[in-house]
């Protein structure tokens, strides 16, 4: 009996320092799990042959297909005004693969970075565990790292989103996470190899499905499923082998929301910007806004 309760002790000691957690006030799910596809465009998504596993979070969820990138349209300008609730004049990231802004950012956070929803969750939620993956390394420079529990950057011979996703497939089942992106960049470099809309584009959408599907599974696995939100969206899409420039082709991306307290079979009425994505997230864990944001959550997405 003794031996018993010193193992009793043991375990709830060991339990004090895994990371867990627990949902916050006000919070719509327990998890949000956001997959982030570099160059997906919402033009032509109707002829995507085989993604299933999008197309039935359109019906279930909640959707747009003309969220507005920020100029110029291209990567690490997007990624950081969707993470950074922010336009590119605020941000200051200007370039594709901007490391540091160019132009001093509109506001800081302590760590001289402008405000991304990863340091807002960690400044008002200080235990909620968050992750992220990416095979790009830009995407470390626009999310301030030092604000996320599990930061990994994995990447195959090739632009395998198979092989990018994995870590976090893996880290979604161990930590169950509040929040997690799992970014992957194989249909960006499918785009710029092949040409948007391509056969080699649309055959790498239908495996980024199919890693969803993975992803949506490893919740079903853990046992969350019933608690998380899941977002699929995107930075860009893209013209001929190219983005950067002003066309709708490559301005407008989709927003599919599903999960815990979101409307079913919607299509969103209100115009959606690129940074009204952080601005959206922050809504879902009820936080309060940055005053340097100026992204506005999409609050009719929600039951
Ligand atoms: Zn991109």
């Amino acid at each position: 009996m003794k031996q018993q309760s010193a193992s009793n002790w043991l375990i709830w000691v060991l339990m004090m320092f895994i990371p867990m957690s627990t949902m916050g006030k006000g919070w719509k799910a327990k998890h949000v799990v956001m997959i982030g596809i570099d160059g997906w465009a919402s033009h032509d998504f109707d002829k995507a042959p085989d993604v299933p596993n999008i197309r039935w979070m359109i019906e279930n969820g909640s959707s747009t297909f003309s969220k507005r990138a920020v100029l110029p349209s291209a990567s690490a300008i997007n990624w950081a005004s969707l993470f950074m609730g922010g336009c590119t004049e605020m941000t200051g990231y200007t370039k594709w693969n901007s490391k540091t802004p160019e132009i001093p950012s509109f506001g800081t956070n302590s760590r001289g970075i402008f405000p991304t929803i990863y340091s807002v969750i960690r400044e008002q939620c200080p235990k909620a565990v968050t992750g992220l993956t990416f095979d790009w390394d830009g995407i470390g420079f626009v999310t301030d790292t030092a604000a996320i529990n599990f930061v990994k950057y994995e990447r195959g011979e090739q632009d395998e989103p198979e092989v990018a996703a994995r870590p976090g497939i893996e880290y979604l089942k161990q930590a169950k996470p509040a929040f997690m992106t799992i970014y992957v960049g194989g249909l960006d470099a499918a785009g710029h190899g092949k040409g948007w809309y391509s056969n080699e584009y649309y055959s790498m959408l239908s495996r980024i499905d199919k890693v969803i599907g993975d992803i949506v599974q490893a919740t079903k696995d853990s046992g969350i499923y019933e608690d998380c939100i899941f977002i699929v969206t995107s930075d860009h899409g893209g013209i001929g082998t190219g983005h950067g420039g002003i066309t709708l082709e490559e301005l407008e991306t989709p927003f599919v929301v599903y999960g815990k307290n979101i409307r079913k079979g919607y299509r969103m009425k209100e115009g959606m910007m690129q940074f009204d994505t952080a601005a959206t997230i922050a809504e879902m864990f009820g936080l309060k806004r940055p005053t340097c944001w100026r992204g506005v959550p999409m609050k009719e997405i929600f039951k």
